[in-house]
C-alpha cells in the first residue's frame, strides 16, 4: 500500500456478521487495528482446494483491512492434536488415527501435512499470518484456561471434561435455527448432561496408548479441539478482539462452542469476536468437497495438470465468499484463459510505464483513475465484493489513452486486495508442463521452428499439418504471441 492510498477517505467497510446474521460496519475494538483469527487446518492430511478457499476468503479479508488503514494482526492456527473424526465428541483423534494407518507418528504426519499446506499457502500468494499458532504448543495454557472455567461451567464424566451449555446464556445463537439440525448429527456420550455439551478435555482411555497426550487435573489426555482455538485466538488477540474466521460448517458445532468458552472464561455475555465471518463452500457436482469422500483434489493435482496456482485464486475471487462455488474443469480453464489475459495486460502496461518520463507521475490523476478507485473501494466495503470488483482490474488495463505511471500505481493497490502476484508472474510462469505430458519442450520448439519454415515457404497445408500433431499431443500454439505455444490440458 502506498502512502497515498492510506491517506485516502474510504467508504465505511461492511462485513456480513454470521452471529447477528446482518451486514455491519467494521468498528474496531482498538483505534487503528484489526485483530483477525482463522481457524487453520488439521493436519492430518493434505488441505482440499475447498479448504484453500478458507484461506483465500481470510487472505482476501485481511489485505482489504490493510489497505483500508487498519495495522492488520493476523493469527492462523494449526490444529495438529484434539480433532476428532466427527464434529462432536465421538471418533477418534484424526492425528492419532492417520498415525496408526500411516505407521509414522502423529508428530511426523504434523510436520509434513503442515509443510504441504504452507507450500499451497505461497503458491496461492496468500500473505504469511502475524503467527502461525500450533496448537501442541499451548497446552499447557489451555489447561490453565480449562481450570478457570472448570467450577463454574464444566463437569467430569468417564470420557472427560465437559462443557455444559446450559451455563452461558443464548447457547447456539451463531447456528441460528439449524440446532435442530445439529442435535440430530450429535452422538450419545456417556455421562453427558445434554446433547450439546461437549468435550474440553478428554482422557486417555484406560489401556490406551496415545502419542499425543498430556497429564492435567482431570487425567492424561488431550485438549478438545474447541478449547484449542478459544485459548489461542484470546491469547493473541485479546479477550474482545475484531474478526473470527472460518468455513461455513463452524458456524454449526465448533465456533458456537468456541463462543461458550469465551463467555465463561470472559465473564461475559460477549462471544469473544465482535464479528463471526464465514466462507461458503467449494462444491463440486457430487455436493461439498471434503477429504473424507476418499479422492479429493488438491492444489497440486491442477499443477499437475498444467494449470497455474493463482488461476485457481481468480477462480475464488470471481465469487462473492458468502456464495457457494461450483468447482468445474471448465470453470477453472476459464480463470485460466481470464488469468493469462489479465497478465498479458499487465506486460504491456509496463512496457509503457517503462518507457514514461518522469512528468508523467506527477501529473494530476486521471478523473477516470479516481472513478475505478472508487468503485473498488465501494465494492469491497460491500463485504468484500470480489466478484465485482475484478472486473475493474480489467477495465484499468484497458484504459490505454491514460497515463501509464497512474495506472500503474492503482494497479498495485488492486493487486495489493486481489493478491495475484501481477508484479511478479509473468506469461512464461503461467506456462506449466502437465505432469503427464511425453512431449519434450525441444521437440515442441523443433516443431514450431519447422511450422514457421512451412509458412515462409507458402506450406500451408504442412503448417496445419504440423499444427494439428501438436495439438493431438496436447500442445496448443499461440499465433501472434510471443510465448508462441502452451498446453492444453486433457481432462
Ligand atoms: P479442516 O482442515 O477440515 O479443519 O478445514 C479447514 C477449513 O476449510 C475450515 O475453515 C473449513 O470450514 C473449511 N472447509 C472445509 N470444506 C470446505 C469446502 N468444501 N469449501 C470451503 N471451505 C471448506
Ligand atoms: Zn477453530
Amino acid at each position: 500500500m502506498n502512502e497515498n492510498s492510506s491517506q485516502r477517505a474510504r467508504q465505511p467497510l461492511k462485513l456480513f456478521n454470521s452471529l447477528t446474521r446482518k451486514l455491519e460496519t467494521f468498528h474496531p475494538v482498538h483505534a487503528g487495528e484489526a485483530r483477525v483469527y482463522t481457524c487453520g487446518p488439521t493436519v492430518y492430511n493434505y488441505q482440499h482446494i475447498g479448504n484453500m478457499r478458507a484461506y483465500i476468503f481470510a487472505d482476501l479479508l485481511g489485505r482489504t483491512l490493510s489497505w483500508s488503514g487498519y495495522k492488520l494482526t493476523h493469527i492462523i492456527n494449526i490444529t495438529d492434536v484434539g480433532h476428532l473424526t466427527s464434529d462432536a465428541d465421538v471418533g477418534d483423534d484424526k492425528m492419532e488415527k492417520a498415525a496408526a494407518a500411516s505407521g509414522k507418528t502423529a508428530w511426523d504426519i504434523a510436520r509434513y501435512y503442515t509443510d504441504a499446506y504452507w507450500d499451497d499457502i505461497n503458491r496461492l500468494n496468500i500473505r504469511q499470518p502475524a503467527k502461525w499458532s500450533i496448537a501442541t504448543d499451548h497446552v499447557e495454557e489451555m489447561i490453565e484456561f480449562a481450570k478457570g472455567i472448570a467450577d463454574k461451567h464444566c463437569y467430569e464424566c468417564e470420557s472427560g471434561l465437559y462443557f455444559d451449555t446450559t451455563t452461558v446464556p443464548d447457547y447456539g445463537r451463531l447456528a441460528g435455527n439449524k440446532s435442530d439440525d445439529v442435535e440430530g448429527r450429535i452422538e450419545e456420550v456417556e455421562g453427558k448432561r445434554h446433547a450439546q455439551d461437549f468435550a474440553i478435555w478428554r482422557k486417555t482411555p484406560p489401556g490406551e496408548n496415545r502419542q499425543m497426550e498430556w497429564d492435567s487435573p482431570w487425567g492424561k489426555g488431550a485438549p478438545g479441539w474447541h478449547l484449542e482455538c478459544s485459548q489461542m485466538s484470546m491469547k493473541y488477540l485479546g479477550n474482545e478482539f475484531d474478526i473470527h474466521t472460518g468455513g461455513i460448517d463452524h458456524r454449526e458445532i465448533h465456533h458456537p462452542n468456541e463462543i461458550a468458552q469465551n463467555q465463561a472464561h470472559n465473564c461475559s455475555e460477549h462471544s469473544g469476536a465482535n464479528i463471526w465471518m464465514h466462507n461458503n463452500f467449494l462444491i463440486d457436482r457430487a455436493g461439498k468437497m471434503s477429504k473424507s469422500s476418499g479422492d479429493f483434489l488438491r492444489l497440486q493435482v491442477l499443477v499437475d495438470k498444467g494449470i497455474h496456482p493463482l488461476a485457481y485464486r481468480l477462480m475464488c475471487l470471481q465469487a462473492h465468499y458468502r456464495s457457494e462455488l461450483e468447482f468445474t474443469w471448465d470453470n477453472l480453464l476459464a480463470a485460466l484463459t481470464r488469468f493469462k489475459r489479465i497478465v498479458m495486460g499487465v506486460e504491456n502496461l509496463r512496457l509503457k510505464f517503462d518507457a514514461a518520463d518522469a512528468t508523467e507521475a506527477k501529473a494530476r490523476e486521471h478523473p477516470k483513475i479516481s472513478e475505478l478507485r472508487e468503485k473498488l473501494d465501494a465494492a469491497m466495503a460491500d463485504d468484500l465484493n470480489s466478484a465485482k470488483a475484478v472486473p475493474l482490474l480489467e477495465e484499468l488495463l484497458g484504459l490505454k489513452k491514460v497515463n501509464a505511471s497512474q495506472r500503474m500505481a492503482l494497479l498495485q493497490e488492486m493487486d495489493g486486495i486481489f493478491g495475484l502476484d501481477l508484479e511478479q508472474v509473468t506469461r512464461a510462469d503461467l506456462r506449466l508442463r502437465p505432469a503427464d505430458a511425453t512431449i519434450k519442450a525441444s521437440d515442441i520448439e523443433a516443431m514450431i521452428n519447422l511450422r514457421q519454415q512451412a509458412k515462409v515457404d507458402k506450406d500451408f497445408a504442412k503448417a496445419d499439418a504440423i499444427r494439428d500433431e501438436l495439438t493431438e499431443q496436447g500442445v496448443d500454439l499461440m499465433d501472434g504471441d510471443a510465448l508462441r505455444w502452451e498446453w492444453r490440458i486433457s481432462i
